[in-house]
């Protein structure tokens, strides 16, 4: 006789936010503390048939002061768990504010044949009605289903593709939005309703050592184009850079307005900081649309990358000693 499938085996890596967030009133949903509860007692009393669950803490932090050190602690993590034919798929639970800058950077790392999903809330687990243990079970069922692959995220039963979304809302508890790519699927009943095909990486072997060896990213700023703007800032970080100031500058990324259009004297500074050695791309801050390349561009446009995403692909770029815009 056949025998019945064992469970599948989801690794829950907790990384703090509001999901794990308290207040000391609990009808507080915004005077609260993020990060404060345990990955462990998250999963409490969340149960998904046929899922088997362990967790393990990787960092416990709001989300806004997410760093280099925690990336590294995470993407070796995720490669460890990844690598074990013991885990079917791993969720990561994260604060909004810089899931997307996460998700895209884990998506440019993992070499993710299996699911990596990040899920969130926003409102703390204290609040009288919190939305992070659905969004728990919800991307625990997405980790768990059969074939699924890639870095995914999943916030109030949307499920989005890691390298496209951005938090686009403060306060709804639906807060991303992956723009113009649309949804990856969407939650009904505790199951996924995938719209599309899994996300592919190509991240290599290569990559995550690069990431995993450097002590410090490469630094990489970003400045805005805007009514007004000046070249003063990044002349600023170009003195910094004649001083040989050991984290001196090496990107920029420019949120330019429109099609990644440029303050005549913002420009002018970009162009004296690329003749210096740095590299600098262009991205928009427009919430949708990507920068066309035109003939003639003399910085590099980051296509859909938003400021953000755009930030982490050219760190990523410098780690590897490139400066193209393509990873
Ligand atoms: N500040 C919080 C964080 O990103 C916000 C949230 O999780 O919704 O950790």
């Amino acid at each position: 006789m056949a025998q019945a499938p064992g469970p599948r085996r989801v690794r829950v890596l907790g990384t703090g936010g509001t999901i794990a967030g308290a207040a000391a009133e609990a009808g507080d949903v915004l005077g609260y503390t993020a990060g404060q509860i345990g990955v462990q007692q998250l999963l409490g009393g969340i149960a998904v048939p046929g899922v088997a669950l362990q967790a393990e803490q990787v960092a416990n932090i709001d989300s806004k002061d997410m760093d280099w050190a925690v990336w590294q602690a995470l993407a070796g993590r995720c490669a460890h768990w990844l690598a074990q034919d013991a885990v079917d798929g791993l969720v990561i639970t994260h604060g909004t504010d810089t899931l997307e800058e996460t998700a895209f950077f884990l998506h440019h790392v993992l070499d993710a044949r299996k699911p990596v999903v990040l899920t969130c809330a926003m409102r703390p687990a204290t609040a009288p009605a919190p939305d992070g243990p659905q969004n728990l079970r919800d991307a625990i069922a997405v980790a768990a289903t059969p074939q699924a692959r890639g870095v995914l995220a999943v916030c109030a039963a949307r499920v989005h593709v890691g390298a496209e979304l951005r938090k686009s809302h403060t306060y709804r508890l639906d807060a991303f939005s992956a723009g113009d790519h649309g949804l990856f699927g969407d939650m009904e009943e505790g199951r996924l309703r995938r719209l599309r095909e899994w996300p592919r990486s190509a991240a290599s072997a290569r990559r995550l050592q690069a990431v995993l060896a450097a002590p410090q990213p490469p630094r990489v700023e970003i400045i805005g184009s805007h009514a007004g703007a000046s070249g003063r800032l990044v002349d600023l970080l170009l003195r910094e850079r004649q001083a040989q100031a050991p984290d001196a500058v090496q990107g920029l990324v420019l949120a330019g307005t429109g099609n990644g259009t440029l303050h005549h004297a913002l420009e002018a500074a970009a162009l004296r900081a690329q003749a210096a050695g740095v590299t600098v791309w262009r991205s928009t801050r427009c919430a949708a649309g990507r920068v066309l390349p035109h003939a003639g561009d003399r910085l590099p446009g980051a296509g859909d990358w938003t400021p953000v995403q755009a930030r982490v692909a050219l760190q990523l770029a410098l780690l590897e000693g490139r400066r193209d815009a393509a990873l």
